[in-house]
């Protein structure tokens, strides 16, 4: 399998390449030549499989330049009972006829960014002993993704983490989940300022080629084709586990921010799974509903973006959506380097004929709308989920057809966000075993001004 640019450069490239890559060198975003295709026999087989034999599976379609014993034994190490909590890793729980959870959220930081950023850990490990190298992370986060991407690489062999985040910013439980750990691996920079100025840093210390390629600076932000492909997997096993027989149908609703979980689910479609709608919730934050609803998008600035009680999809422009886009305009890069390329404020402006065979559909859920799910999903099934997936299942019911099941991916579990669960439904949540009294642990945090030449010069410290 070899992997294109949306953008239209004419190189092709092997998975293990585009891994530790990130960005196209155009800043076109990679994606496979083609979806492999997944007949009625392969499903019916995939159907038995335990979730790290699916993952290989799935994986094996889109790696050819890793040894097949070796994918297998990386996927066995990574979704373990152990780490996930289950042998299932993703098991469903049922709400009202017709509507289950997907618990995705059972990982080390109790968010599904542990489904991808924990096999990204050892593809990252095995990748760069095979090449003798080594890798220094530097990443933003306002959340999830930092603690996901620390926890992942904690204590790997050749990979440093350098996570910028806003002091004081995070959620004390989230500062918590970063900061209480103490591997020599992994380095928290907290930053006087908000989220964007983090960015920025990650932006401009990438954009300085040359300092980039001396300390060899990486990512693992949510472009990474490595991630997108984890994330397809379970698809597979929530379908599997919501169905009997393969020529069944079912949708998934996905609380989305940057576009990355649920274009793992246009993924897995394209590849034949019995998908019938995926059905994308945002909040407030509303351009792609706005987009899916009109075919109009207009990506917003920074000032523009709401802080909600589901922060995780505080976001103004969908990273990953370039890569559906290259599909709805029939993978012509030329139009999707005129449609993104060079984006400056204001521009990433345009409308498109949406295409209704690729089942998207869409809507939208304000803080009014979670608490209310919040609330009536504890009081009618028992049952306490956090802000995001509340937005999924308040869009998902929306959208309900009658034989057709409705998996709403649970993204988080809600003691992530215990402020407005409590809120809700009038006290905290539970809190499991292994992150009890975490906020109480020694701190290893340094902090930093808002200034591009102070975080060179800490990491210049730190590699010296
Ligand atoms: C990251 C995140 C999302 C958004 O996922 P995308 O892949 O960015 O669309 C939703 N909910 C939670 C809890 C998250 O951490």
């Amino acid at each position: 399998m070899l992997y294109l640019s949306t953008r239209g450069d004419p190189a092709r490239k092997r998975f293990c390449e585009i891994l530790l890559e990130g960005l196209a060198p155009d800043g076109g975003l990679y994606l496979p030549e083609r979806y492999p295709q997944v007949d009625a026999a392969t499903l019916a087989r995939w159907r038995q499989l335990a979730y790290p034999e699916l993952a290989f599976e799935v994986l094996s379609l889109y790696v050819d330049d890793i040894p097949p014993a070796d994918l297998k034994a990386i996927c066995a190490k990574t979704y373990t009972p152990e780490v996930f909590g289950t042998k299932e890793i993703v098991p469903l729980k049922k709400l009202e006829d017709g509507v289950c959870l997907e618990a995705l959220s059972n990982g080390p930081t109790l968010a599904f960014k542990d489904m991808a950023m924990q096999l990204l850990g050892h593809l990252f490990e095995y990748e760069l002993a095979r090449r003798g190298e080594t890798l220094n992370i530097l990443g933003a986060t306002s959340g999830d993704t930092g603690s996901a991407a620390e926890h992942a690489m904690r204590g790997k062999q050749g990979v440093r983490v350098f996570m910028t985040s806003p002091n004081g910013r995070m959620s004390p439980f989230q500062q918590a989940q970063m900061f209480s750990l103490q591997d020599e691996n992994i380095h928290n920079l907290a930053i006087e300022g908000v989220f964007d100025d983090c960015q920025d840093i990650v932006k401009a210390v990438s954009n300085d080629l040359d300092f980039k390629r001396r300390h060899r600076i990486g990512t693992v932000n949510s472009i990474n084709w490595a991630r997108l492909v984890a994330q397809v997997v379970y698809y597979f096993a929530g379908y599997f586990q919501a169905t009997r027989s393969n020529v069944e149908r079912v949708s998934f609703a996905v609380p989305s921010g940057n576009f990355g979980n649920i274009c793992a689910g246009h993924v897995a479609r394209m590849m034949g799974l019995p998908i019938d709608r995926l059905v994308l919730a945002t909040n407030e934050n509303d351009v792609l509903d706005e987009f899916f609803r009109t075919g109009v998008y207009r990506a917003r600035s920074g000032l523009d973006t709401f802080e909600t009680s589901s922060p995780s999809m505080d976001i103004s422009k969908a990273s990953n959506f370039e890569r559906f886009v290259f599909d709805l305009v029939g993978r012509d890069a030329a139009t999707v380097r005129r449609l993104f390329a060079d984006e400056l404020p204001g521009k990433g402006r345009f409308a498109l004929a949406l295409d209704p065979r690729f089942g998207f559909v869409s809507g939208k859920s304000t803080h009014a709308d979670r608490i209310a799910t919040i609330r009536d999903t504890h009081q009618c099934f028992g049952v306490v989920i956090d802000p995001h997936t509340a937005d999924g299942l308040k869009v998902a019911r929306e959208h309900l057809q009658a034989g057709v099941p409705m998996v709403v991916l649970e993204t988080a579990l809600p003691i992530k966000f215990a402020a407005t669960i409590a809120e809700a439904i009038g006290r905290e949540p539970a809190r499991p075993e292994h992150v009890q009294g975490i906020e109480s642990l020694p701190r290893r945090v340094e902090v930093l001004p808002a200034d591009v030449n102070a975080v060179k010069s800490y990491i210049e410290a730190q590699l010296a």
